[in-house]
């Protein structure tokens, strides 16, 4: 530890967590977790108390997106990764189109793309902090995009693409739902998981369907097609229906789901939690234009996340340095996406996140890089 800079207590965060997922779990979620304890931890998800979460986890979402006529929300196990195979198997009847401009809008195309009941997707790319949007193309059933891809820190408009007919728009949300507001009309599927922007754990998947989706699971699950019942979107919404899951849950991911869904809900709603990552992203784009030695990666400003802040800092400030000054006392996970490989900090700055840690976040930076540089 000698040769870590010792940060003045002042300057550090209340709370150093600003990973994009897994992300900073508050209080208040801990407490409801405690809370339920006996009365719903280690009891069946066959009954009234985890059936009653599941209404309540599922009744809140639609108070948060103030749900359109025939909209509904259904869930399952396995997280979005697991949604993409669903997808493939419940949701393209035929071929899809894709953006892919990241590491996980890639990892849809591909899931559909290798499908070998489904005809070669169509991929729209973009390099690493830019952006392609869904365009109406002949022979496609499903148009599908990420309204935030979180590996580069790119967000992107949720609007269905003109032309498109009875195509679906299958929008990943995961790291933006919860964070960045959208006009739920424009997506017919919008889907997450809870350990972004809900301050949960990971393992589970949610999607809000509109009516038109709900017409095309129904129908491919009537067309023959063989799908394995884990990834069948029919059971999952005969089961979501009656409060359910197919197998059993992670109980306590959807009592510190419920627990975050009522301080949005309570805070004022969706515009409410988005305000705070606007605001906390904002002091990381604000620090990053003013600051010589750090840049925003994603040089279109319209393009950038509200929830994942990525910013390039100049090759004399080493980010793997200042990220392990940072870690040793207790500012962690601000790593750049692996892949991606740049000398980033990537901050997950999701509604849990305090606004005013974001300001101390830069202001450590500032310390530690002033005199990492000498
Ligand atoms: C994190 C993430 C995923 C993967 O989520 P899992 O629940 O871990 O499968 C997919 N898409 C986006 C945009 C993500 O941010």
């Amino acid at each position: 530890m000698t040769d870590i800079i010792a940060i003045p207590d002042a300057l550090l965060p209340r709370d150093g967590r600003f990973g994009s997922g897994p992300s900073k779990v508050s209080d208040a979620q801990l407490k409801a977790l405690v809370d339920s304890q006996p009365g719903v931890l280690g009891t069946s998800h066959r009954q009234a108390p985890v059936k009653g979460l599941v209404r309540d986890v599922r009744a809140m979402l639609g108070e948060l997106y103030a749900l359109p006529e025939g909209y509904e929300v259904i869930l399952g196990n396995g997280g979005s990764t697991m949604f993409w195979d669903a997808a493939a198997f419940s949701l393209v009847r035929e071929r899809a189109q894709h953006c892919a401009f990241g590491e996980f809008g890639s990892k849809f195309a591909k899931a559909t793309d290798l499908a070998p009941h489904l005809g070669a997707s169509s991929i729209r790319t973009a390099p690493g902090g830019a952006a392609v949007l869904p365009e109406a193309e002949d022979g496609i059933d499903v148009y599908a995009w990420p309204h935030n891809e979180t590996s580069t820190g790119v967000a992107v408009p949720v609007l269905r693409p003109a032309g498109i007919r009875d195509a679906l728009t299958v929008v990943d949300a995961t790291s933006a739902a919860g964070g960045i507001e959208v006009d739920i009309a424009q997506a017919d599927v919008y889907y997450f998981a809870p350990q972004k922007s809900f301050a949960s754990d990971g393992g589970l998947w949610l999607a809000i369907v509109s009516p038109a989706a709900i017409a095309r699971i129904e129908e491919i699950a009537a067309s023959g097609r063989w799908i394995p019942e884990s990834l069948s979107l029919k059971v999952a919404l005969d089961n979501s229906r009656a409060d359910q899951t197919l197998n059993t849950p992670a109980v306590a991911t959807l009592v510190m789901m419920r627990a975050q869904l009522e301080w949005m809900l309570a805070g004022g709603g969706l515009g409410f939690a988005a305000g705070r990552s606007a605001r906390s992203s904002g002091t990381l784009y604000d620090w990053a234009a003013r600051t010589e030695w750090a840049e925003a990666f994603v040089t279109d400003p319209g393009l950038r996340s509200p929830v994942v802040a990525t910013i390039d800092l100049h090759p004399r400030v080493d980010s793997a340095e200042l990220r392990r000054h940072l870690r040793a006392q207790g500012v962690v996970d601000i790593d750049p996406y692996r892949k991606l490989g740049r000398n980033q900090v990537r901050v997950g700055v999701y509604p849990a996140v305090d606004p005013e840690d974001v300001e101390s976040l830069v202001q450590c930076m500032d310390y530690l890089v002033e005199r990492l540089l000498t």
